[in-house]
């Protein structure tokens, strides 16, 4: 980058130095495009951030810094809070993109397959390379759906991983099977007092309960879950496996809450939607899984039409990437293209849209904050706020000119826009480049991983998992 042009984010140096942003060093974004996602001062051009002991202090014009601030020059770009995903179940991550041509069927056959080869070194594998995505991506908190915890260790294994990268995380604890006696057993206590026992952490905690075929089954652990406090999450809706049937048992079990995040939520009935909304629960669309893998239908319009709240998430990298920008465009093309067919076949015109881009940013955004209970900390560029923010650079042709900056960021921008991305006041990534994150080990973790995984289930059955057998029709 050109350090003379002003309109290149850069810093006062002029060179890339990691030593720069040491942590607690203040930090001043100057002259930036600020997405604020606050409803009162909404997006402000030429605008300033500044940032003391990881906390926004002050958002506005030509902002004095203390003695000794970091500053970067970011005129013409484009600064957002970060992302919240709240749903990915990174224990998957040295299986990405294995299962392009799969659906949920064959998902499920391949996790019976894989799952008993996990070890708790490649759940670590696994979380640190998707904490490493995260922060890289611009997500800087991530529900970690941490379902593939087979036995302490690997819950342990988890959530060293997380607390190895200083990304914002949820640990939502998890387990595949039936059996869900490990959450009463003294399993969830031992981890919650031995990991999780400062309210000011970086990761904290929640349970990700599936329920089983028979729903009663579950509610030993979902009225411990409500005892100690501990949010749930669970998948719901998702076609062929758990339906209405399972909302209307959370509901008379009063497992439903605001601090309950239902994911998928799709092929449900209007009295499931009601039954959610009235408790104040959210859902997590995750589109491009339902869209490939099929859950259903993404239940945007029913969820806006009941005034569900909504936050979005990527559900695992097997298939596609953790990319909240594709998040955010799949979410919003699979609901304007619904609402065209659905007019088409009655024989009208749709002559604007109700779903908009800022709807879909702020559900990437602040929707996730509010479904974590985390809105009062995170979600939006407010003073008091922990300082987690994404700044895009202004150089690259997609970001030329900006004319709709909430627009440009749905369906202009991408991951390699990206310029800085800070974690609670600290600088994780500048330049494009990450900051005292081990990229390279995070990779050969990866990497040995999924060769021990390939190793163990065999080349045969490897190929059979590359390339499954086609639908013939
Ligand atoms: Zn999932």
């Amino acid at each position: 980058m050109n350090a003379d042009d002003p309109t290149t984010p850069h810093d006062l140096t002029g060179t890339h130095d990691p030593d720069r942003f040491p942590a607690g060093r203040p930090l001043l974004i100057r002259g930036a495009t600020v997405v604020t996602m606050d409803t009162g001062p909404g997006t402000l051009p030429g605008t300033d951030v500044l940032v003391t002991d990881g906390t926004i202090a002050a958002v506005g014009p030509h902002l004095s810094a203390p003695h000794g601030t970091a500053v970067i020059e970011a005129h013409g770009a484009l600064l957002i809070p970060g992302f919240v995903d709240t749903h990915r179940h990174m224990w998957q991550s040295a299986l990405r993109g294995l299962g392009v041509d799969w659906t949920l069927t064959n998902y499920i056959d391949a996790l019976g397959q894989l799952l008993p080869h996990f070890r708790p070194q490649d759940v670590y594998a696994g979380n640190h390379l998707g904490m490493v995505e995260a922060v890289a991506d611009g997500v800087t908190t991530v529900v970690d759906w941490s379902h593939g915890c087979s036995t302490p260790a690997h819950a342990d294994a988890a959530v060293d991983a997380l607390m190895s990268v200083p990304g914002r995380a949820r640990w939502a604890y998890g387990r595949i099977g039936p059996d869900l006696s490990w959450v009463t057993d003294g399993e969830v206590d031992r981890i919650r007092a031995a990991r999780f026992s400062a309210d000011d952490q970086l990761v904290t905690m929640q349970l990700a309960l599936d329920l089983p075929p028979d729903l009663s089954a579950a509610d030993a652990a979902l009225s411990h879950a409500a005892k100690q406090a501990l949010p749930v999450t669970t998948h719901a809706g998702v076609f062929g496996i758990v339906g209405d049937a399972a909302v209307a048992h959370l509901a008379r079990q009063d497992a439903l809450s605001p601090s309950t995040t239902l994911v998928h939520a799709a092929s449900l009935s209007d009295d499931s939607y009601r039954r959610i909304a009235d408790s104040g629960a959210s859902l997590s669309l995750s589109a491009e899984s339902e869209l490939n893998a099929g859950q259903g239908y993404p239940p945007t319009g029913a969820a806006r039409r009941f005034g569900i709240p909504l936050s979005l998430s990527m559900d695992t990298v097997v298939w596609w990437s953790g990319d909240m920008f594709s998040a955010m465009r799949s979410t919003l093309s699979a609901e304007r293209g619904l609402v065209f067919l659905q007019a088409h076949a009655r024989g009208e015109q749709v002559s604007s849209h109700d779903l908009r881009a800022v709807d879909v940013l702020r559900y990437a955004t602040l929707g996730g904050a509010e479904a974590l209970g985390l809105a009062d900390r995170i979600g939006s560029i407010t003073p008091g706020k922990c300082a987690d923010l994404v700044l895009l650079r202004a150089d690259t042709p997609s970001m030329t000119p900006v004319n709709n900056p909430v627009g440009h960021l749905v369906f202009q921008a991408g991951r390699g826009d990206i310029d800085t991305v800070v974690v609670n006041g600290r600088v994780l990534k500048h330049r494009g480049e990450l900051i005292g994150i081990d990229l390279r080990r995070a990779r050969r973790q990866a990497e040995a991983s999924r060769d021990h995984l390939r190793g163990a289930v065999g080349e045969a059955a490897w190929q059979n998992l590359v390339d499954p057998p086609g639908a013939t029709g």
